[in-house]
């Protein structure tokens, strides 16, 4: 009967929540010690200029090789890291790790680090970035560090401060995943940023329904009056890169161009680049 169904299925419903409770924690202990045991690794995608389908930039994105789980997704450890505060120090050896990489790739090659809401109140995070940079000879123009809409309602003032700072010294201000908040208009303009992220949701669901090209060449409108550069995120096929072309989006990025990647396939992937543009120099040589 449709009591005891009841009870059935709150009773399901417990024992799946305690598990998830506990893998929670589990991941949780374990995640305290995955930094010094180098298990976590940096991945970088590729961002391409729109133009011409050049690269011009890595994002880095985080990778957990658990020991008995195997691989950990971000969007699984990156919470638990947020709610324990492992997030500052797993956000520090970021920072160190990303420009260590981006210092053996050329200079004209950019890269981008995600940053967290609490990391705007850790005092070590405005030196650690600088020193990181200066360190690794890394040009503070070359790096663009994300955040999101919550980063800044939730640190109101600190984010702002630690963001004029950082730019000040040349670094560059995204906003990612732009269209998911609620704040997003009037958050363009409140803040110095230099670059709009669009959410890879609207790629997705312009590429279905006829309306939702428009609310992206919409947002890539604004973003160039405001001075902005656009970013179209989950760019998954020719279709796609269509859209965003035509939209007037500054550039893209999205398993169409590359997935994220270890360090060592992006230096194969500059070199790759580098070659053709050189075989392409020497062909219009020949040609002239
Ligand atoms: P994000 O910063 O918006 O990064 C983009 C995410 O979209 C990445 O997921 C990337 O793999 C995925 N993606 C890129 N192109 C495509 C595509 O064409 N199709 C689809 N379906 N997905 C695509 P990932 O690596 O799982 O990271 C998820 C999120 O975790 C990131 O979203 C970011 O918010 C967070 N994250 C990753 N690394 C870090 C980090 O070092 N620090 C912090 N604080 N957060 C990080
Ligand atoms: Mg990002
Ligand atoms: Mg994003
Ligand atoms: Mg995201």
């Amino acid at each position: 009967n449709a009591k005891e169904n009841k009870r059935s299925a709150a009773c399901f419903y417990d024992e799946s929540m305690e598990l998830v409770v506990t893998k929670r924690a589990a991941l949780m202990r374990d995640l305290r010690h995955a930094v010094e045991k180098g298990e976590l690794v940096l991945h970088f995608q590729p961002i391409v200029d729109l133009a011409d389908s050049k690269l011009v930039s890595f994002e880095a994105l985080l990778r957990w090789r658990h020991p008995s789980r195997g691989f950990v997704s971000p969007g699984e450890f990156i919470p638990i890291a947020e709610e324990s505060g492992l997030i500052l120090p797993i956000g520090l050896w970021v920072i160190e790790e990303a420009c260590s990489v981006a210092a053996t790739w050329p200079e004209h090659i950019r890269f981008a680090i995600n940053l967290s809401p609490r990391q705007f109140s850790d005092e070590r995070l405005i030196p650690t970035v600088l020193g990181a940079l200066e360190k690794n000879g890394v040009g503070p123009a070359r790096l663009t560090v994300e955040l999101t809409e919550t980063a800044i309602i939730e640190h109101d003032g600190k984010a702002l401060a630690a963001l004029r700072k950082l730019r000040s010294e040349g670094v560059k201000i995204a906003l990612d995943d732009f269209g998911t908040g609620f704040a997003s208009l009037s958050y363009l303009t409140k803040f110095p940023f230099d670059v709009v992220k669009i959410d890879q949701s609207f790629v997705r669901e312009a590429s279905r329904n006829n309306n939702a090209d428009v609310v992206i060449s919409s947002i890539c409108d604004l973003a160039a009056r405001l001075g902005l550069d656009t970013v179209a995120e989950g760019i998954e096929s020719l279709d796609h890169l269509e859209l965003v072309r035509k939209a007037g989006c500054n550039r893209g990025q999205g398993y169409l161009f590359g997935r994220p990647e270890p360090a060592i396939d992006c230096s194969t992937r500059i070199a790759v680049e580098t070659l053709r543009g050189v075989n392409a120099g020497a062909i219009k040589q020949i040609d002239s």
